[in-house]
């Protein structure tokens, strides 16, 4: 069996791995705490035999958070404490730890539980694609998002086509409390509506339409029937023509346009159903006059810009003008919230370079994309966006019905797997969850799963040096980026990147070793969680150079990023050192030191 030995102790480490060898199995012997904990959930394991006393961490917290992240592999837990009584009865809390095992470790004791660990497989977590997942009512703990968090979410969504502001509120501290109890940055990204264009309320809460009938939709707000509805933007009756098609719930049902008019507008069912209260209208053929950026947009930034907010997207985007109007009305507030353009409107595929030019981050919303255009063209938009983006250099989400049955189901069907796989395999630099996360039945569970498929996906990876390559060639390229690339046998690459300048150009590179962001400024390292690849340190004292080094090599030892003996490549770009030298760039090569 491969063997995970966590003990601080050089003695006893030596003397147990002795023992275990000399039963047969193959064992890597690391200290305890974040070290062992990185490297516990980063290979695969049969067995984990750690110390419950860990040098600034907890053991229990280590047992909760595997709990999480490799459920099936199996724990036996070693102590010196002589409270043998209250230590076994808080590991019986933990479904994952099979024995506890007194100091000094008997050979005996040790084989009888050895013998109890058939070929458990365990899962790899280490991924290097983010996960967006948005918070509702199924993920809305403090425990259940620690241990998304734990999982792989990268980012938390907050929809904000749902729910009040003292909701999102309440989330958006409960993300924070999670991100502090794991030590680990989490980004808020705020999903603003946009003209996300409803039906009116339905008398009795919903009506069947028949094909072939015809239907009236006014501007005046009343309970909807099977021969009339209203619209909370009666503004788009006028931009309706004859011909053009009206499509409800996300496309399930079709109407077409017979007779135009501003205050009523007579249609054909194409398509008959139920038609239910506040469900989605999509005009994929209308001009629409409505603004892009609504009044409840703008009331939602505002309160964006003044909570702990880092991204905010919106939707139905049409133009790069809609960005740079957010962007405008972000540039005003106190704030610097990076702004995402959800691309699911025709016109926003045409305009899609102008948009990414002018862009943080593209969503590919294929939920309504899939209504606005014909569905069937949906995975190659998706390609093709998410090439334009590694050309352009700006992260891309891939969204919507990822992993959908796990709303209700405990296991994907393969079809999903192979979509999350395909859109890592594009070059996605992140995968969303909607549903699956807010409501469904166990939003840790399809973190999970969506982390051991981008896990799988890109341990097959070849790794490339195109992107570099492409980056060199473009303007604001810092050439102490391009020197880390020509280093084949660095462990890590480390940037030293406090205002977050360069780093992201590090991020499509499809590198097999990690690239720690070294800043001082949390916003900076939230911001980061978009990019592929980015492992943020944070170092919040007033330091020189040097010693900013030091700290963040001692950081990346203790998060297993690094060990004894490891090659670092150390970058960083434009500043004016202690002495005064407009420095350009600086690389530099370090080791780190053995027995560390
Ligand atoms: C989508 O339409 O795919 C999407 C992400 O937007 P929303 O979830 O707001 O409908």
């Amino acid at each position: 069996m491969h063997i995970l030995l966590l003990e601080d102790s050089p003695v006893v480490s030596k003397m147990l791995s002795a023992q275990l060898i000399k039963m047969g199995h193959k064992v890597d012997a690391v200290e305890n705490g974040q070290q062992g904990f990185h490297r516990a959930t980063s290979s695969h394991y049969h067995l984990v035999i750690t110390d419950l006393a860990m040098p600034q961490w907890d053991g229990f917290k280590f047992m909760e958070a595997m709990l999480v992240i490799s459920p099936q592999c199996p724990i036996v837990a070693i102590s010196s404490s002589l409270d043998e009584q209250t230590i076994r009865q808080r590991l019986a809390r933990f479904a994952n730890v099979i024995g506890f095992l007194p100091k000094p470790v008997k050979t005996a004791h040790l084989q009888e539980i050895i013998e109890r660990v058939k070929a458990y497989s365990t899962e790899n977590v280490r991924k290097l694609a983010r996960i967006v997942c948005t918070v509702g009512p199924a993920s809305q703990s403090p425990e259940v998002l620690g241990q998304m968090i734990l999982a792989g979410m990268d980012i938390a969504r907050l929809n904000f086509s749902h729910g009040t502001y003292e909701e999102h509120e309440k989330r958006l501290k409960m993300i924070r409390e999670a991100e502090e109890k794991w030590s680990r940055p989490v980004a808020i990204l705020m999903d603003l509506c946009g003209p996300k264009i409803r039906t009116g309320q339905m008398r009795d809460g919903k009506a069947d339409l028949v094909a072939g009938n015809r239907i009236m939709i006014q501007a005046e707000p009343i309970e909807g029937t099977a021969e009339r509805f209203s619209t909370i933007a009666p503004e788009i009756l006028a931009d309706l023509r004859v011909g053009d098609p009206v499509l409800l719930d996300d496309g399930l049902l079709e109407l077409v346009v017979e007779e135009a008019g501003s205050s009523k507008v007579a249609c054909r069912i194409v398509v008959g159903g139920t038609l239910k209260s506040s469900k989605g209208i999509n005009l994929p053929a209308t001009p629409l006059s409505l603004p892009s950026v609504t009044d409840k947009d703008k009331r939602d930034l505002a309160w964006g810009l003044e909570h702990s907010i880092d991204f905010a997207a919106l939707s139905f985007v049409r133009s790069a003008n809609d960005i740079i109007e957010v962007k405008e009305l972000i540039s005003a507030g106190k704030r610097n919230l990076k702004v995402v353009a959800k691309i699911e409107k025709p016109e926003a595929v045409e305009n899609i370079d102008e948009i990414i030019k002018v862009s943080d981050a593209i969503m590919i919303a294929r939920g309504d994309m899939g209504v606005e255009l014909p569905a069937s063209r949906v995975p190659w938009v998706q390609r093709e966006i998410i090439k334009r983006c590694w050309l352009a250099n700006v992260p891309v989400i891939t969204a919507t019905q990822m992993l959908d049955s796990m709303t209700t189901n405990h296991r994907p069907t393969r079809a999903e797997v192979t979509d999350v796989s395909v859109a890592v395999r594009e070059g996605t630099d992140a995968v969303m969850l909607s549903g699956e996360t807010a409501v469904g039945v166990d939003p840790v569970n399809v973190v999970r799963t969506m982390a051991s498929i981008i896990s799988e996906e890109e341990s097959h990876a070849e790794p490339s040096s195109d992107h570099c390559e492409l980056m060199k060639s473009q303007q604001g390229f810092n050439p102490a980026l391009a020197a880390a690339a020509s280093l084949g046998n660095a462990a890590a690459v480390m940037v030293i990147d406090f205002k977050g300048e360069i780093y992201r150009h590090l991020s499509k590179w499809n590198r097999s070793v990690p690239t720690l962001l070294v800043t001082d400024s949390v916003h900076v390292a939230r911001h980061s969680c978009i990019y592929k690849n980015i492992n943020p340190i944070i170092i919040k004292e007033k330091l020189s150079r040097d010693q900013v080094v030091l700290r963040a090599k001692e950081k990346a030892v203790a998060k297993g990023f690094v060990s004894g003996g490891d090659v670092l490549a150390v970058l960083e770009g434009e500043r004016l050192t202690q002495g005064g030298i407009p420095q350009l760039g600086a690389f530099q090569i370090i080791q780190v030191e053995q027995g560390t």
